[in-house]
């Protein structure tokens, strides 16, 4: 069953030429396209299934700082203070509410590793408590359990991945952007060795700037342009269950996590688990992914041969007047995990009573797209004009509309709403043994 996900209706034509085009409507896509739209910039987003059909609908929701890696704090307090701010200025909900996180543990490690970020989140200035015993009891009174603590992270919160990229959609719309789904970009034209056009199935737009934040898709697209962009993608599963618990809005546990879902059901998920499929995009970064791999080597589990036929990690050159890979897979729809979903719901039922009767309504997939140090690539290629925004390593959704508004003043060369140096992608020349996100 694939997540459940707002209909978008695609725009009537394609434009012969716009002033920016947006390749990928996931959360990075749309939120660049809108605050690109907010600008007055003519901006055209294509993509080549339905907005927010790959990882933008299929994750918890999830919009934090806490535990954060330093090079993403900043542009995650952005993006909360955003995403309060966009159900106002488009007039649709996009299901956020600064509800706060939960993290509850028994294990005295976890529980110091908290502590020390929340004292460099202190010196950020970001508030996260740390919970006692009885404070912890007390906020996960839903599992009937003990807890030697935890952390509460009041500013922390979560949004709706079934709505949110579709309704950032519609406010670009409202604002006179154009999006076109069903529209694959196939590559690009360059003269004198900058960007002059985007080729896509439906035609040619005429631009000088290009934003690729196609997700999972990136670095083979990439590829035919001739840039190296080390990117591994790893299959994650999880589900969801009806309505009929009362549990908090998002819980943390090492056995299971919980986030209350738009339809007053939760999703479940074990943190952190997954399985990496081959591919021959894999093969080739390898040895750029070895510090990723070591560090999560505990979570992550080999996978099958699915990411293989794909297509998204391919290693193909393809023809711009031919049919791509984009194309003969319009929305990236991995089969879960089955054994990771019985145990998931086997671990939550376990640790919340009350979920015993409450029925499954639905299990998917997702591929999480990760750079070498799990902190995302933005910033302009050396194709000038092309400017590269994937590799949100598992925290694209929340950090989504800080990237976009960040992207959107590279774009317009406005001040920028923070610092982009640590995201440029120029960063992958060089090794990330050191550099892996801490947490
Ligand atoms: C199970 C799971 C749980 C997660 N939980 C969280 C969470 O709680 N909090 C959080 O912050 N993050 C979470 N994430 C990560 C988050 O979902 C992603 O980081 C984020 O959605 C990435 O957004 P994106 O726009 O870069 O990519 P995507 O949402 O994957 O969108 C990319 C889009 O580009 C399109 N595309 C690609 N190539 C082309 C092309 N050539 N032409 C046209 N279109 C193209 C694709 O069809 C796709 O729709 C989770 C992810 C998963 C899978």
């Amino acid at each position: 069953m694939p997540a459940p996900l707002l209909h978008v209706t695609t725009s009537p034509a394609l434009p012969q030429a716009a002033d920016a085009v947006v390749i990928g409507g996931g959360i990075v896509g749309v939120c660049t396209a809108y605050y690109l739209a907010r600008r007055g910039v003519k901006v055209a987003l294509v993509e080549k299934g339905r907005i927010g059909a790959e990882q933008s609908s299929r994750n918890w929701g999830w919009c934090r700082q806490q535990n954060r890696d330093a090079r993403e704090l900043l542009m995650a307090t952005a993006s909360l203070a955003l995403w309060e701010a966009m159900a106002g200025q488009i007039g649709q909900d996009v299901g956020f509410r600064r509800c706060g996180l939960h993290y509850l543990s028994n294990d005295e490690a976890e529980l110091a590793g908290w502590a020390r970020w929340r004292d460099f989140a202190r010196g950020e200035g970001v508030v996260t408590h740390m919970l006692s015993a009885a404070e912890a009891a007390e906020r996960g009174r839903a599992t009937g359990k003990a807890w030697k603590g935890g952390v509460f992270s009041p500013t922390d919160g979560i949004a709706d991945p079934e709505r949110a990229a579709p309704v950032i959609a519609l406010g670009t719309l409202a604002l006179g952007g154009s999006v076109h789904q069903m529209c694959a970009a196939r590559g690009l034209e360059l003269e004198g060795g900058r960007v002059a056009a985007v080729v896509t199935e439906a035609g040619v737009i005429r631009t000088r700037t290009v934003v690729m934040a196609g997700g999972a898709w990136a670095s083979s697209f990439c590829r035919q342009l001739g840039i190296r962009f080390p990117q591994a993608s790893i299959r994650s599963s999880i589900l969801a269950v009806g309505p009929g618990a009362d549990l908090p809005d998002a819980l943390h546990t090492s056995q299971v996590s919980t986030t209350r879902r738009g339809d007053g059901g939760y999703t479940l998920a074990i943190s952190g688990k997954a399985r990496v499929d081959v591919t021959a995009q894999q093969m080739r970064f390898a040895t750029s992914f070895l510090p990723m791999f070591f560090k999560r080597r505990k979570s992550l589990a080999p996978g099958g041969l699915q990411g293989l036929r794909s297509g998204h990690e391919t290693l193909r050159r393809w023809r711009l007047d031919a049919s791509t890979p984009m194309e003969r897979m319009r929305i990236l729809d991995p089969r879960p995990d089955h054994g990771q979903i019985a145990e998931t719901l086997r671990r939550a039922r376990a640790l919340f009573p009350a979920l015993a009767d409450v029925p499954v309504t639905a299990a998917w997939a997702g591929y999480i797209d990760s750079t070498p140090d799990g902190v995302p690539a933005i910033g302009e290629t050396n194709i000038p004009g092309f400017i590269l925004a994937a590799g949100f390593s598992g925290h694209g959704f929340g950090i989504g509309p800080g990237a976009g508004h960040l992207i959107a003043d590279l774009v317009t060369g406005t001040a920028p709403i923070l610092d982009p140096r640590p995201y440029h992608p120029s960063r992958f020349d060089q090794s990330s043994w050191g550099k892996v996100a801490e947490f």
